[in-house]
């Protein structure tokens, strides 16, 4: 019978609650479900125990049944259960755990008891580790132990390559605060679910939920696979270990699970790593796309100056998500884009709700009289609190702001417009039907699609989704955009500048946008005009980021490094584009990795990362093709354009009147930072005189 319906799997933590800042080192447990998979945080025991217990609760109430991986022993080696507990049943040890931790949010006594045990044996005693920072007077903190004639590792950990044993009590990696903090759990777990609670090896699995010992790290580089810098490791290990078990195929599922049965335990999947690795990179390929094609960024043969919309549309047709997908908790999804439709769990609101403070009643019970008097039904319906009885007809309720509407009423006439007396309200008649009210399911309604696939989550969005009743979202892992600049004559902002040398100004610029714009930035830093050096670091990138940025160096000339080093790579396309200030934009892959190669002129770099790297880029992030929203606003300034080539000029709104800055100049950084947005002209001929109506694009609409 080792067909589950549900795969949990839990990544324990020993440490005590240090608050949402540190995610890394809390619980994470991931559950794989008809498919879907969903990772949750637990910033400390209890509260995991909590959740395990109530998913145990829901599972069981569907009729599923659950496979419940737990990454931390269920027993220590052989003999210890006996000196302990004088029995060799693992559940005696596990009781004994129960009843001797103590175990809070903010702490627990897991040293002390430590060197309690160590006390019951001869030597020093098998524990050791002192992670506090006073002395326990018998748990050593360094590894000085003799006689205590335990054997240091399990049957299975011998196999296991790397794993801790159980009595290192502190230290990077070391489980032994883990088993013990862990049992207990697994006691109370047994204990309220008695009968329906199977536990590996130990008994056959027969019941509605099994527990398992799992070991992520026995699947590590198929795990690292997945890994980013910005995934926290637990919650991808949960994620990717839960979908590899449930696609296990049965036959390999219950070879797994055939083993050994000793009061040591053993660790599920051991000797089986490369089927459940392979298991485990099947996903992968599942979540991750595959690569960008090589040819992707060439242009039409005999093209010379590729208009501004050819070039995007071009653009917009070539590229697609190159992000894999995970799962966010939806108060940490700002920023984040959607990689599956957002479906409404429940509707809004969940029931008819009274709109203001005041009293409910039946509209159809009363007749419309000048004046209404009805009696008042004790008690009330607050937000929250309902009110649980039926309101009899001719009779009124008083209700508040968010208050469940109960039967017998469908109407709500405001405090301001009732007198209330002795057990009874008057007001005037002449209210709607319905009046005050909020009907369920008027705002949204459950299975609705709220947002679709690609939208880059907004605030609103959180609460939107949070309304819907939905916990976690799919979304894109973060873009990784790597930005470099180029040129000899660059030195670091802020450090000092020889004669000749200009500090960099676009890499903290191009950073600062990549992250305004939701995607994760990475700092290449600077290399010299050096072909050589070039290379490397754009070798090196491509192994680090999914996009790279570079700026400098990018026209056809002597010094032209980058689109040198891009052209001899093959794979590059020096864009010609219609477009001032802007060109040239150099376009490549890099070992598979794309690169924009950006003009050096930070005006010019600005304007071609708003026009074209930022479309793109979202593109490859999973977001839909981002056109920035421009207005129709009059003119305040004079502007004689030539015909050919569309022009962005730095502009700014004021008084209804869009002002342009007072040059041109493509390396007046100033009038970057005067400006709030852009003024598009198209590429045809144009006199502009005050009072003409121009197209001004507010940075807000580039997302900025
Ligand atoms: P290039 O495209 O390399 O010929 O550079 C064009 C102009 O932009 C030159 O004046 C460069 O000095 C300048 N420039 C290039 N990169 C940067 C940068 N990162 N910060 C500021 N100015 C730059
Ligand atoms: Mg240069």
């Amino acid at each position: 019978m080792n067909r589950f319906d549900t795969i949990a799997i839990v990544d324990w933590s020993g440490g005590n609650d240090t608050g949402p800042s540190s995610k890394k080192d809390a619980i994470w447990i991931g559950i794989e479900r008809a498919g879907d998979v969903t990772t949750h945080y637990m910033r400390n025991r209890h509260i995991a125990e909590e959740f395990l217990h109530q998913l145990i609760r829901v599972e069981r109430d569907n009729g599923r049944r659950i496979f419940i991986g737990f990454d931390f022993p269920f027993g220590y080696p052989d003999g210890f259960g006996r000196a302990l507990t004088g029995s060799d049943n693992p559940f005696a040890l596990w009781d004994w755990f129960a009843e001797h931790l103590q175990d809070s949010p903010k702490g627990n006594n897991r040293f002390d008891l430590a060197a309690q045990i160590n006390h019951r044996f001869p030597g020093v005693g098998p524990f050791w580790f002192n992670g506090l920072a006073r002395e326990i007077e018998g748990l050593p903190k360094k590894d000085t132990r003799e006689g205590h004639g335990m054997t240091e590792r399990r049957a299975c950990e011998l196999q296991a390559r790397g794993a801790f044993t159980c009595w290192q009590m502190g230290g990077t990696g070391a489980v032994g605060s883990q088993v013990m903090t862990g049992l207990p759990i697994l006691a109370r777990l047994r204990a309220a679910f008695a009968g329906d609670v199977a536990v590996w090896p130990f008994e056959p699995l027969d019941a509605g939920v099994a527990i398992v010992e799992v070991w992520p790290s026995l699947i590590a580089p198929a795990i690292k696979a997945h890994m980013s810098e910005t995934t926290i490791k637990d919650e991808v290990q949960v994620r990717i270990l839960a979908r590899a078990i449930a696609s296990l195929a049965p036959k390999a599922l219950s070879e797994m699970l055939d083993v050994p049965v000793t009061a040591e335990g053993w660790i599920f999947g051991l000797g089986h790593e490369e089927t459940l690795s392979a298991a485990a990179r099947s996903q992968e390929n599942r979540l991750r796309p595959p690569p960008l094609r090589n040819d992707c960024f060439a242009l039409p043969a005999g093209v010379d100056w590729t208009p501004v919309d050819e070039a995007l549309s071009l653009l917009r047709s070539r590229l697609k998500p190159v992000v894999a997908e995970v799962i966010s908790n939806v108060p940490a999804a700002r920023g984040r884009i959607l990689a599956q439709d957002a479906v409404a769990a429940r509707a809004n609101p969940p029931h008819a709700n009274t709109a203001v403070d005041g009293y409910g009643f039946a509209h159809g019970t009363v007749s419309d009289l000048a004046e209404i008097r009805l009696p008042l039904v004790d008690g009330r319906s607050a937000a929250g609190v309902p009110y649980l009885d039926a309101v009899p007809p001719g009779h009124a309720l008083r209700v508040l702001t968010g208050a469940a509407i109960p039967d017998g009423v469908d109407t709500v006439v405001l405090d301001e417009d009732v007198t209330v007396g002795q057990g009874e309200i008057v007001f005037r008649g002449g209210l709607k039907h319905g009046a005050n009210t909020r009907a369920k399911g008027e705002d949204i309604d459950g299975g609705d699609l709220i947002l679709p696939k690609g939208r880059l989550l907004t605030p609103a969005d959180l609460a939107l989704l949070s309304v819907a009743g939905l916990g976690q979202v799919a979304v894109y892992d973060q873009l990784r955009v790597g930005v470099l600049s180029t040129g000899d004559e660059l030195v670091e902002a802020g450090s000092e500048a020889q004669a000749g040398q200009i500090h960099d100004a676009n890499r903290p610029m191009l950073l600062a946008m990549a992250e305004r714009w939701g995607f994760a930035p990475v700092d290449l830093g600077r290399v010299g005009d050096d072909r050589a050096q070039l290379r490397g670091k754009l070798d090196q990138a491509a192994g680090q980021v999914d996009v790279i940025l570079t700026s400098g160096g990018a026209s056809a000339g002597d010094e032209d490094h980058v689109s040198a080093v891009l052209r001899e790579a093959g794979a590059m396309q020096s864009w010609r584009i219609a477009l001032k200030p802007g060109r040239p934009l150099a376009l490549a892959m890099w070992a598979g990795v794309p690169v924009f190669g950006l003009p050096g002129n930070p005006v010019a770099a600005m304007v071609c990362a708003l026009v074209f790297a930022r479309p793109a880029m979202g593109l490859m992030a999973g977001m839909d093709w981002a056109a920035p929203q421009g207005f129709d606003l009059p003119a305040a300034f004079v502007k004689r354009k030539k015909p050919g080539r569309r022009e962005y000029l730095r502009a700014r709104v004021r008084n209804g009147q869009v002002e342009v800055f007072k040059s041109e100049g493509s390396g007046r950084v100033s009038g970057l930072s005067w400006a709030e947005g852009l003024v598009e002209l198209g590429e045809e001929e144009q006199t502009i005189t005050p009072g003409d109506t121009v197209r001004y694009i507010p940075f807000g609409s580039f997302g900025l």
